[in-house]
Parts: C-alpha cells; sequence; structure tokens
C-alpha cells in the first residue's frame, strides 16, 4: 500500500479521535504523484480503510483506482491541488469551537506564537455557503490560490488547512482549534489581548520558528 495513503488514514483517524469531526464529517485528500488519494463519501474516519480511499487524477478529475465515491468534496480538493503545486496534502473538518465563534461573527486573530506560526498572517474567513458544492469548491479556490493561505474559515461549516506535508496540514488545524478555543475563553472573560503586528513580525524573524516550520514540512507520520 502507499505510504502516503496509510499515513492519511492514520492522521484522519486521529482527527476524529480529537474530536475535529463528528461521524462522517469532515474529509482529507494527499497528493500522490498526479493523482490525489481522497477519503470516500459518506463514511467516518474511524470506518475508511485503504480499500476505501478512492485515487483520483488531478488534472482530470477521473477516479484511477478504488470503488467508492470520492468526498462530495471533491472538487474542493481538487481545485486547491490545481493551483498550488506547494500543496501535498488537505484536511477539512468541523471543529466545534472555530465554527461557533467564527459563526458569531468572530475572525480567529492570534493570542498565542504556536498559531502564528502555523497559520501565519492571512487566514480567509468566508461566509456560508452550501455544503459539497461547486460554489463552494470556486469560493474556497479563489481564497486558496493565494500562496500566503495556509488555512480558511468557513463560517457555519468549518476549517480547511493544507500542508507541505500531511503532518503540516494535521498541525495547523489543530492550530485553529486551539486559537478558537483561547479566543473563546479570553472573551468569555473579559478583553482578549491579541498579539500586535510588530511582536508578529518578530515571530516571522525567529530563527527558532524558522527550523520548526522546515522540519514540518519534511515530516511523515
Ligand atoms: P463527505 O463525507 O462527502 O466527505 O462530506 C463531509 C463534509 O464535510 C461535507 O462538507
Ligand atoms: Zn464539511
Amino acid at each position: 500500500m502507499s505510504e502516503i495513503l496509510t499515513e492519511l488514514i492514520s492522521t484522519a483517524r486521529y482527527l476524529s479521535e480529537s474530536g475535529l469531526v463528528t461521524g462522517a464529517g469532515g474529509n482529507v485528500s494527499a497528493r500522490d504523484g498526479d493523482g490525489m488519494w481522497i477519503s470516500p463519501s459518506g463514511f467516518s474516519f474511524e470506518d475508511a480503510g485503504e480499500d476505501d480511499y478512492p485515487l483520483v487524477d488531478i488534472t482530470s478529475g477521473d477516479i484511477v483506482k478504488g470503488e467508492r465515491r470520492p468526498s462530495s468534496e471533491v472538487l474542493m480538493h481538487l481545485f486547491i491541488f490545481r493551483q498550488r503545486p506547494d500543496v501535498q496534502a488537505i484536511i477539512h473538518t468541523h471543529p466545534k469551537m472555530t465554527i461557533a465563534l467564527t459563526s458569531a461573527g468572530h475572525d480567529l486573530k492570534p493570542m498565542y506564537a504556536d498559531y502564528y506560526v502555523y497559520l501565519g498572517g492571512h487566514v480567509p474567513h468566508i461566509d456560508y455557503v452550501t455544503v459539497t458544492t461547486p460554489e463552494l469548491a470556486r469560493a474556497v479556490e479563489a481564497e486558496m490560490k493565494d500562496d500566503r493561505a495556509r488555512g480558511m474559515i468557513l463560517r457555519n461549516h468549518g476549517a480547511i488547512t493544507v500542508g507541505q506535508s500531511i503532518k503540516e496540514a494535521l498541525f495547523r488545524t489543530m492550530a485553529v482549534e486551539e486559537q478558537a478555543f483561547i479566543q473563546w475563553h479570553a472573551l468569555s472573560v473579559g478583553t482578549p489581548t491579541y498579539l500586535s503586528d510588530d511582536e508578529l513580525k518578530k515571530l516571522d524573524e525567529l530563527g527558532s520558528e524558522d527550523y520548526r516550520r522546515k522540519l514540518l514540512a519534511e515530516m511523515k507520520g
């Protein structure tokens, strides 16, 4: 079996165990040559095994391997891979704190280093578009073609993160939900302090963070 697919399946199961999706919510994909492995539609990540993940040709969108129907968000994944040669993996989840906070009109804003280091300073937040539709795929494509975007928020729906590795996409998803958790709690007890532009700039210049970023982009499993 493809090593990429093995890692994608274990990451998907970890997302489920971490409460970032419920039931058949969310979908994941990873580039493998000219194709992408993508989670099958309607399966929970726990239930989907190696034979259930279709391999889809990125240029044509044709299924080249597998019997199952690809995720209903297949267009969203294809559009991102076509626009972004730097992207090796895409994770779409329904993280509860993120959905609650951003659907109430808040934008996620860095309050601690990890969120900024993983997501950077450009995280688009888009208003609700009906799930699984070509309109949603096009709205996502419009934001993700900007190669500064490492993740984005879909209000009333969830989050998408991308990575140069599956692990990088995973850490970004986890950082999104952690930021939402922290911001939510800060808002509920007082007025949050956000990192200033000057503090963010200093993070950009830290050699230790640069090293972490490089390591993560290369990391497997
Ligand atoms: P799929 O099961 O078809 O991947 O759909 C889940 C989802 O998150 C839709 O937005
Ligand atoms: Zn979804």
